[in-house]
This record gives structure tokens, sequence and C-alpha cells, in this order.
């Protein structure tokens, strides 16, 4: 696409440098959900995923390949090592997307060459040609990172990407891998290798960095002064540690700011026109789904996306925006889409127009799970009177998050009160079909559904989070249940939704305990490789 060049490309990581983050792990169908949702949002390259990592990594690559990777869709990647058997597993797993790439990546850093690969700079020369090669013989857009380039000597880092763009690297990726670098520093390293890699401008310069000291989002806005042209992010900014820079931030900066960056990218000072493919109006209900089912919940003051980005709790503030709007206000909530949540269904709405609603949201749910889905809205009408575009996603959501093949809650019933002791008794229906009934007392009522529920499936947990969140305002409203758990080194995490928080906070445990479950049966059948820019 010809536009493309004037704009600045958005590469969402949410599903492979995201989900890397403790907890955050996702099934394959909820890798699915995002994608779509990426997908609608107008993201120009889906990392999908590295999957070499593991047969359930190189699955989800594979179906999001199939599924999303269309004709007028994303371009779906998969990491690479720059090793035989990892591009070639990236290959097999992209194949069914209309669009390809491949992300072969190796280190250059002196202390990673040293410690880690425990190779010379001679010899990764010589692997970054011949691995980007081997990669092309399979596709022609071939993404190349020198891994933790902001600490490499520039005149090796040079010779690396001048040898990677020789061999066929039609976009080179300068990752700040450990979140070190500052603004001005990354913007020298970028205009030092557009004014020093030769063969630079038969790529595009990419650029991936970490949150560490909080300034990736900067980190990215000046390497776009100096040269960089495509941006790789994740939605709510997750990933490793403290994560990575945040694909609503960077969008919205890059709209809010358009007419600074506008000469950066050799346009008219006063040009309009849009800096990149995004359609802004999905950037809240992305990061509303992302944090749903990878348990992440949105810090209120987060930029763009946290419940207080759009709010003026001052009177001074509050009189100003409803004078005028642009008096404290950049940006209208409008713009990420915070407005849009309307009224729309009943409690005598019909199939049809469950339906019809669910499909204008972008869910296209199988009939099964549709009828599961308008079960739940029935249940929700009788308690809830009006329902709104957000209920309904809460509770497809849920519905999506359901691990049907291991433990589902029939049950859960409490009694509790100043005068008793909370008591509650769970229903469970086991991976065999059987069902189990418990009881036990506790401090709380969902301290005692918890409990009642270990003592059926019994898998031994710390919880380490717990969270309610109401999805709309009322007494009647739709309360969100998040948690995390840790089960030795691993975190996982549960959600659910319901007017009932106590059957919330159930069945969002019985979630992340299947998760648990899962990952504990399979744990013999995968061997995780480790490993990423
Ligand atoms: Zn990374």
């Amino acid at each position: 696409m010809d536009t493309k060049s004037e704009r600045i490309i958005i590469f969402d990581t949410t599903l492979r440098d995201g989900e890397q983050c403790p907890g955050a792990t996702l099934n394959i169908d909820e890798k699915l959900t995002i994608a779509k949702q990426l997908a609608r949002l107008g993201v120009d390259i889906i990392e999908a995923g590295f999957a070499f990592a593991s047969p359930g990594d190189f699955e989800a690559v594979s179906r999001i390949a199939e599924t999303v990777g269309t004709s007028d869709g994303p371009v779906i990647c998969s990491l690479a090592r720059a090793r035989h058997e990892d591009i070639k597993s990236a290959a097999d797993a992209i194949k069914a997307a209309a669009k390809q790439r491949i992300h072969t990546f190796i280190a250059t850093s002196d202390i990673h060459l040293e410690y880690k690969l425990k190779k010379t700079r001679s010899e990764v020369l010589s692997i970054t040609g011949e691995m980007v090669s081997y990669a092309k013989s399979f596709t022609d857009d071939i993404e190349f990172s020198p891994e933790d380039a902001a600490r490499s000597e520039p005149k090796f880092l040079y010779q690396v990407l001048e040898q990677a763009i020789a061999a066929g690297a039609t976009t080179i990726n300068i990752p700040d891998t450990v979140g070190y670098t500052t603004p001005s520093e990354f913007g020298a390293l970028i205009k030092g290798i557009k004014d020093n890699v030769p063969n630079i401008d038969q790529a595009i310069i990419s650029v991936h960095g970490h949150n560490d000291l909080g300034l990736a989002v900067a980190n990215f806005l000046e390497a776009v002064k100096n040269g960089a042209r495509q941006l790789e992010c994740t939605i709510n900014g997750i990933g490793e540690r403290a994560g990575n820079a945040a694909l609503e931030e960077l969008v919205m900066a890059l709209h809010v700011r358009r007419q600074y960056f506008n000469p950066f990218l050799g346009r008219p000072t006063n040009s309009e026109e849009p800096l990149t493919n995004i359609d802004t109006q999905q950037i809240y209900k992305t990061s509303r789904l992302v944090s749903n089912l990878t348990g992440l919940l949105v810090q209120p003051n987060k930029a763009i996306v946290g419940t207080n980005a759009f709010a003026h709790e001052s009177g001074i503030h509050q009189d100003g925006v409803l004078k005028n709007k642009r008096t404290y206000e950049i940006m209208d909530a409008q713009l990420i889409g915070l407005n849009t949540n309307k009224i729309v269904l009943g409690k005598h709405s019909g199939r049809n127009a469950f339906r019809t609603r669910l499909k204008e949201l972008g869910f296209e749910l199988s009939e099964n799970d549709l009828n599961k889905a308008f079960v739940r809205f029935k249940e929700v009408g009788d308690k809830k009177k009006e329902i709104t575009d957000w209920d309904l996603e809460a509770l497809v959501n849920d519905e999506i998050q359901q691990a049907p093949d291991l433990f589902r809650l029939e049950l859960v019933q409490v009694s509790c009160g100043d005068r008793s002791r909370p008591t509650a008794t769970v229903t469970l229906r086991n991976p065999d079909g059987k069902e189990l009934t418990d009881a036990a007392i506790g401090t709380g009522p969902v301290d005692a559904v918890y409990k009642a529920i270990n003592r059926v499936i019994n898998v031994p947990n710390q919880l380490i989070e717990f969270s309610v969140q109401s999805v709309t305002a009322g007494i009647d409203a739709i309360g969100e249940v998040t948690i995390r758990l840790q089960y030795e080194e691993r975190v996982f995490s549960g959600h659910s939704a319901n007017t009932d928080i106590i059957v919330a906070s159930a069945q969002a445990y019985v979630n992340a305990l299947n998760r648990l479950y899962a990952a504990l049966v399979n744990q013999q059948k995968q061997q995780q490789v480790g490993g990423g820019v």
C-alpha cells in the first residue's frame, strides 16, 4: 500500500511480548478473540507468537494466520531465533496468512555475545546473513532484530544491519530490550543508523522498547522524529517486567500532535491526514478486552485508557470543561470510543436483536456459544433492566473464558451476615462429568466459597490479587471480578462477570484454577523455549 510509506506502521506484539508477562497466559480461543479485535483496531502487523516456543504457541499462531490473516487483514508475524528450526517453524505456522512475516533476531551487545550466545562478532555477522536468507526462502517480508541494540557497539551494529538488509530483511527493528535508553540517546541511535548503514533506504526502521524507566513511549516518539517508521507496542503496555510501549499512548500522541509530527514524515505542517491506520474508536474496547482476558488490570490514572483519564474532578476544571471542552481536554473521550456505551437491549429483547448487536460489536459466535450467551443475557435481563454494550461484552467475554472440559461451577450458595459465620456450599462438575459438592466456613463469604472450592479441586495455591469492579454505574450493575493466584513460580489469572459478585468471585476462581489445572496436565507435554527481544 502506497499510503503506508507516509504512515507510521503499528506492529502489535500483545500476543507475543505482552503474553510473556507473569499471569497473562492466554488460551488459544482467547488469543484468537484478541487477534480479531486487533484487526478491527486496524493494526498493520500482528506478532501472533513465537511458533517454536511450544506446540501450543505454534497452534495459536497458525489459527490466527488462518482466521485473521485475510488479504484485507493485518500481516501475521511469528518470532524466531536465528536458527533453522525456529525459522522453519515460524514459516509453517504463518503459512495460511495472506500476508506473512518472519521476525528473526540475534543479540549484538558484547555482554549478550559473551555470556548468552558464547559467539564472536564475526560469527554473529555470518549467522545474520545466513538466517535472514533462509527466512527469505519462505516469504519476502522479513524483519530482523539485533537484540539489545541499545547497548551494542554502534559500528558493529551498523555492520550487522547492513548484512541483514543485504540478505533480504525488509524491516530492521531496534530493540531497547532492557528499557535502559533515554529519548535523546535513542533518537541519536536511530539517526546514526540512518546515516551509517549504506543500504538503509531498502528497509523500514522499527523500534521496540520496554518501560523499565517509564520512557518507552517518549523514546519511540523521538525515534519517529529521527526516521523510525514502525512502532512495536502492546495494548495497555503489557509485557515483560514494566511492560512494552503502550499502543494507545503512541497512537493518541501521534493523533493529538499530528501537526507537530507531520514535518518529520515529510508532510505539510497543516496536513490533517491521520498518521496511523488505527481506528481510534476501537481503542477503549480493545483495552478492556485485553485487560479482562489477561487479568492484568489497568491502573485508574493510566494515560488514555485509565478510568480517570477523562474524569474531571476539580471544580475549576469541571466548570471550564462545561463552558468549553477544549479548556482542559486535549482530546475527546469519544475519539477512543469511550462514549459509545449505549443502552441497547432490555429483558424483552429477542435472540435476533441479541445476535445482531453482538455482530455489530464484532463478536461472531458459534450457534452453541450464542445459545449459552443468550441464556446468560436473559438471566441478567431479569435482574437488570437496561443492558448496555459493555454489559454485553462482559457477558460474552465471560462465556469465552469458560473452560468446559475441566471443572465447571454448577452451584454456589452462601449464608452470611453479622450474626452468622459465613458458610458456603459449592457443586463442581469435574473433567469426568461427575458432580462433587463440599462446604466450608470462612472469614467472609468469598473466603468461604474459595475454601469450599479448594476442598473439591484440591490444588494448593496462593491468592495474590482479588479485585471487583463494576461494568456500569448503579446498584444493579454487573460486577467484574479479577483474581490472580500463584502456584510455585507461576501466576494464573481468572475473570468473571455477574450481577452477583459472590457468583462472579467463585467463577473467576474456578477459571484461574482451570488454567492452573490445564498447565499441570500439559506440563510434561510442553517444553517451553524462552527468549525474545
Ligand atoms: Zn520485548
